[in-house]
């Protein structure tokens, strides 16, 4: 059998390599997609699930442009997903405080009110501790005050992967249960996957391994510096009354999921490959949360997750042809951010395959060779 150029084979089935396969099966692509574990069973399918494009690394500068591009098209996915496979992925607004609880705090919060204030299609303002504390009750009396963020987005990570992939999958793609070893190459051209027990051909090859996407560095001989960062979340119930609102301190948050379950996180771990849950995160992420909503102290701890996030070099996501190959793609590197990055990655990856450029906005930002050494 002869692989020709639209037999696309994709490394990774997390929720760029499920979105992407879905909508290179939209454009004729017969894609397979080869997933180690199952899909989404790494961080696509454990994150939180907050849709935020103006917060975070990368922002305002130079991912602005990038981020509201990916923000908008899950506002569409959302209703083509749920027409192409009933699946609704949860796809809500969810306003957010962002806490200050000193004077430098309130102090970067007002400033950055300055320019997101400017942004279209979100109100964003300062709010007092009393303004605060009647637009969300739980909110702690010791706040000074907090931004206060309308209209970001939210979704449920898990059926959003599921939702991609079995729209992948109506489109024609296969899913294969393999782990990938290495690739199959002739000269400069990319001819296969070896996978642990045999092989696979492939006219174009994708590495979407979110922080494994690493191992392919010894693989295709170009490094791709992408690293993992554990990030850990805890699952409470309460018999408070639901927040009604997204609280955020920095790198924390805590918000109720429509099925009444209190979602607390975060951490930023460097600790390898090491998916484990910890006590210590355990403590720390109660401690923030306390602080952000102390009236829950009595909430019960249901479940505490652990998994891995994709961060670049400079945390900001990867999407190019890799330097030197005809028909080598990477995407990864999306770090916090790859919930809401994944819209655009993967028309990123589209494009480039389909076409060998991409229109989507910001997308020069996300290139490879941002990496190379310059002389
Ligand atoms: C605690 C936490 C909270 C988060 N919250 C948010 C949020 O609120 N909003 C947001 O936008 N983002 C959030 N994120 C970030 C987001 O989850 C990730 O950036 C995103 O899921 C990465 O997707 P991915 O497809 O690149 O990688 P992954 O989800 O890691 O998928 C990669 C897949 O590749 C597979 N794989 C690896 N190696 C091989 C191989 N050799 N062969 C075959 N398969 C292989 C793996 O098994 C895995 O399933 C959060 C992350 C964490 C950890």
């Amino acid at each position: 059998m002869t692989t020709g150029s639209r037999d696309v084979v994709i490394i990774g089935g997390g929720i760029v390599g499920c979105l992407s396969a879905y909508l290179l099966g939209r454009r004729g692509f017969k894609v397979t997609i080869l997933e180690a574990d199952s899909v989404g069973s790494h961080a696509s399918g454990f994150a939180f699930g907050g849709l935020d494009p103006l917060t975070g690394v990368g922002l305002p500068e130079p991912l602005l442009e990038f981020s509201l591009w990916c923000y908008g098209r899950h506002r569409s996915l959302a209703r083509e997903l749920h027409e192409v496979t009933g699946i609704n992925v949860g796809f809500e607004l969810r306003d957010r405080l962002h806490l200050a609880f000193d004077a430098n705090e309130a102090q970067t919060a007002k400033k950055d009110v300055a320019w997101m204030g400017s942004v279209g299609g979100f109100r964003v303002e300062w709010v007092d501790n009393r303004q605060a504390r009647e637009l969300e009750p739980q909110v702690s009396p010791e706040c000074l005050g907090a931004l206060y963020e309308r209209s970001p987005g939210a979704l449920e990570p898990y059926r959003f992967v599921l939702a991609a992939t079995r729209a992948a999958e109506r489109n024609g793609a296969k899913i294969v249960q393999r782990r990938a070893t290495g690739l199959l190459t002739d000269g400069t051209r990319c001819t296969g996957v070896t996978l642990e027990n045999g092989r696979i051909d492939a006219g174009v090859v994708v590495l979407a391994m979110g922080p494994w996407t690493q191992q392919a560095s010894e693989w295709c001989g170009v490094d791709i510096p992408v690293k993992p960062l554990k990030g850990q979340i805890l699952r409470l119930r309460s018999r408070e009354k639901p927040l009604v609102l997204a609280v955020n301190y920095k790198g924390s948050y805590v918000a109720t999921k429509p099925d009444g379950i209190i979602w607390a996180g975060t951490t930023e771990e460097e600790v390898g490959f090491n998916e484990g849950i910890t006590a210590a995160a355990r403590d720390s992420i109660m401690e923030d949360f306390l602080k952000m909503v102390p009236g829950m102290r009595e909430a019960e701890l249901v479940q505490q997750t652990a998994c891995l996030r994709p961060l670049s070099a400079d945390g900001l996501p990867i999407v190019d042809k890799v330097t030197g190959w005809d028909n080598l793609y990477v995407a990864t590197g999306a770090g916090r951010k790859g919930i809401l990055w994944s819209t655009g990655m993967a028309h990123v990856l589209l494009d480039l395959i389909a076409d060998g450029e991409s229109e989507v906005s910001g997308a020069e930002h996300l290139r490879l060779d941002r990496f190379e050494p310059t002389d």
